[in-house]
């Protein structure tokens, strides 16, 4: 687990020079241990589990940070010099980073290059999208497919640092461990739902994984990337949908604008029905660094606390697995 005296991923990695951090770590590494090896990962999610994994093995940098869409993110000149320097990219795969494709097809064979997301989810556990969109990439979303993440990064790091590769693996079991603990209070915390409630009305489909894991019905505004606009028509049959299903609250998420939920919103109250906005919720990017929102578990556990208040049910006792992580940030069970 991260602890909270570290400072925030990109800036630790940016303000340090590597031989400085050499050193500085040098105490806490076996003796052969030469410079960490360079990761770069795309997103916070996958950044927070290779961090975990990492543990002094490896810096780890994410690309993009708080509020960055990754359907719509470019990289910059900055970000191809970084990629081109890494000895690893993680990348979630599965077209989430859309703008990605090219550089990282310039980048194979020189870096190594893992769609995390892609390898972990095989054919049959992801979800397909009926709009030509192919394979839905919010597989973070279900925290028991994501699970299975740390062992995929510790799998792909463990060449590349060979003396590692026994505390990698072992770190990896430690984090899978926490994040299946989540997924038992996620699944308990919804339970409390009223089942006629378990309907979350998003500004883009991020959640269906989320659906399927928890059984809660999930309605996207805007679709599965967030590169085509939401419709007139769309927005018309949520409208329809939040009035006669009475839904008591939409959501906003960190990465979209909330043009669209206001529009629905405001159409829903002219039919006299008044649905109020739930608490943003983390889609695409995590919350801040140096919080627990910043963290892979507390952007799910954000989320759902604000889901499940929503809806109308309570959320669970935070699971003993995930004390020393409330713990070190500060999280009310
Ligand atoms: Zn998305």
């Amino acid at each position: 687990m991260r602890s909270k005296d570290r400072a925030p991923l990109t800036a630790r990695v940016l303000c340090a020079a590597p031989l400085a951090m050499a050193l500085a770590l040098g105490a806490a590494l076996p003796a052969r241990a030469a410079e960490p090896v360079q990761v770069v990962a795309t997103t916070g999610m996958i950044g927070d589990l290779a961090a975990e994994v990492a543990g002094g093995c490896a810096e780890v940098t994410v690309m993009m940070g708080p509020g960055v869409d990754p359907h719509l993110y470019k990289p910059s000149a900055g970000d191809v010099r970084r990629l081109a320097g890494a000895d690893a990219i993680l990348y979630s795969g599965l077209y989430l980073e859309g703008q990605l494709g090219e550089v990282l097809d310039r980048l194979s064979g020189r870096v190594v290059t893992v769609a995390v997301a892609e390898r972990a989810v095989p054919e049959a556990e992801r979800i397909l999208t009926g709009e030509g969109y192919g394979v839905d990439p919010h597989v973070w979303m279900d925290p028991s497919l994501w699970s299975r993440v740390p062992g995929v990064i510790a799998e792909a790091l463990a060449p590349l640092a060979p003396d590692c590769a026994a505390d990698m693996a072992a770190r990896a079991e430690d984090a899978a461990r926490a994040v299946t603990a989540l997924d038992g209070w996620v699944r308990e915390s919804l339970a409390s739902v009223p089942e006629g409630a378990r309907l979350l009305v998003t500004a883009h489909d991020a959640f269906e994984y989320f659906g399927r894991a928890y059984d809660v019905e999930v309605v996207g505004i805007q679709g599965v990337s967030t590169e085509s606009e939401a419709g007139i028509a769309d927005i018309r049959a949520v409208v329809d949908l939040v009035v006669s299903r009475k839904v008591p609250a939409l959501f906003v998420e960190s990465t979209i604008s909330p043009r669209t939920v206001e529009a629905v919103i405001e159409a829903a109250r002219r039919e006299g029905h008044e649905v109020t906005v739930g608490a943003e919720l983390y889609a695409d990017a995590m919350g801040g660094a140096g919080t627990g929102e910043g963290t892979y578990i507390g952007m799910i556990h954000a989320n759902v606390r604000a889901i499940v208040g929503a809806l109308g049910g309570t959320p669970a006792p935070l699971p003993e697995a995930l004390g020393a992580w409330a713990v070190r940030w500060g999280v009310a069970g």
